[in-house]
């Protein structure tokens, strides 16, 4: 998650003086940073919802480290539930910063929902076919919730 901290950003941009405005491409917040763009902006506030509701969690917000250092002593099992949140977390930087670059180069935009649909369908496609013990309740809870089956 280091490569993260040099994602250009507009903040760090701004500060490098290569830009003079910083506005977040998705909504109206006046500062594009690591943390409002993954986290606490509301498409990436919905993704994370949406991600921990499908998974029977509540999503909590909070600053990137603390959530960075909460999900790596959370997520460290090889448990299905910590094995989704990591290909959802992957999946979710991948597609907001592409999202992202999307709306800034091309002016292209897709909705919450879509993207939601996508990270899905990556979590999805990796599980699929994998010897997954669903006779454990979660198990198979998070099978039939992601789709995996
Ligand atoms: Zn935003």
């Amino acid at each position: 998650m280091a490569l993260l901290d040099r994602l250009p950003t507009k903040d760090r941009l701004l500060r490098m003086g290569l830009i003079n405005e910083s506005q977040c491409m998705f909504c109206d917040d006046p500062l594009e940073t690591r943390d409002h763009l993954f986290l606490h902006c509301p498409i990436a506030d919905y993704l994370w919802n949406s991600i921990f509701s499908l998974s029977g969690l509540h999503f909590i917000t909070r600053s990137w480290e603390s959530f960075l250092a909460w999900a790596c002593y959370t997520w460290k099992g090889k448990s299905l539930l910590s094995v989704i949140l990591k290909i959802a977390l992957n999946a979710l930087i991948y597609i907001l910063w592409e999202e992202r670059n999307k709306k800034l180069f091309q002016g292209r935009s897709r909705n919450a929902q879509e993207l939601f649909r996508i990270i899905k369908d990556i979590v999805g496609s990796q599980l699929r076919g994998r010897n997954l013990n669903s006779i454990d309740i979660v198990n198979a809870n998070l099978c039939k919730h992601w789709d995996i089956g």
